[in-house]
């Protein structure tokens, strides 16, 4: 039943958070929270609003995408975010996940290479009046040595490997979530560094990621 004052985005919004995401595992009521207050449409051009919550990617500028909001979901349980932690971004694309980690409480910090689509997430991050997210332009596959140690790190784009640096750059009890694997399709990784020299790695799945491109990553 829609709600008194409900637009049809609002309407989707719900619908998403029940049917794609707490139906299909989503169990962290706090990242549920997030994103059921989050305005995924806010984050995208207007020609492509109309598809914020459907159950897959939504192109944005430059041949990019908006993740998929399960995966979006999925990779923000993965890093168990508190809050004050300070988590690196790698592929800012539209905001929309940089956004969900602030909502969580985190501070951010988010790469992205495309100088247009890091200038259009600042946009719609100010838009929103949504506040702790540095965007910065540049190749995030090295990490970003001079913020480590990070508490997490998100890669949201698909390394061959997992870039070397990036391990390293973890605090200890930190986690990095990451695709790797081939141009099309990728195990989702998720790695807990627990000692100085100690890393634990889990596989959550199958997905597919646009590729990571860089020093660490792809040749474009
Ligand atoms: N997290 C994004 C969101 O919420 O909309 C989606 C990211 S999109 C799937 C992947 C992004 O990674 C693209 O915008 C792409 O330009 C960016 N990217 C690819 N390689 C990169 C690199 N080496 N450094 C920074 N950004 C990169």
């Amino acid at each position: 039943m829609p709600e008194p004052g409900e637009t049809s985005f609002d309407r989707a919004r719900r619908a998403m958070v029940v049917d794609q995401l707490r139906e299909r595992g989503i169990g962290d009521e706090r990242v549920l929270a997030a994103m059921a207050g989050l305005p995924r449409e806010a984050f995208l051009e207007p020609g492509e609003r109309p598809f914020a919550y459907r159950d897959g990617a939504v192109a944005i500028a430059e041949g990019q995408t908006m993740s998929q909001p399960w995966v979006v979901a999925r990779m923000t349980e993965l890093l168990r975010v508190v809050p004050g932690d300070r988590v690196l971004e790698v592929g800012t694309g539209s905001g929309y996940q940089a956004a969900a980690l602030a909502t969580l409480g985190a501070r951010v910090r988010t790469i992205e290479r495309h100088a247009r689509l890091a200038d259009a997430a600042r946009g719609h991050l100010a838009a929103l009046g949504i506040e702790g997210v540095e965007v910065v332009i540049g190749d995030g596959s090295p990490g970003a040595p001079d913020g480590a140690p990070w508490d997490g790190i998100i890669v949201t784009a698909a390394a061959p490997i997992v870039p070397p640096s990036l391990p390293a750059q973890l605090a200890i009890g930190g986690r990095l979530v990451i695709p790797v694997g081939a141009r099309g399709s990728q195990e989702l990784l998720a790695i807990e560094r627990r000692g100085p020299e100690d890393w634990f790695t889990e596989s959550d799945g199958a997905v597919v990621f646009v590729p990571l491109i860089g020093a660490e990553g792809f040749d474009d």
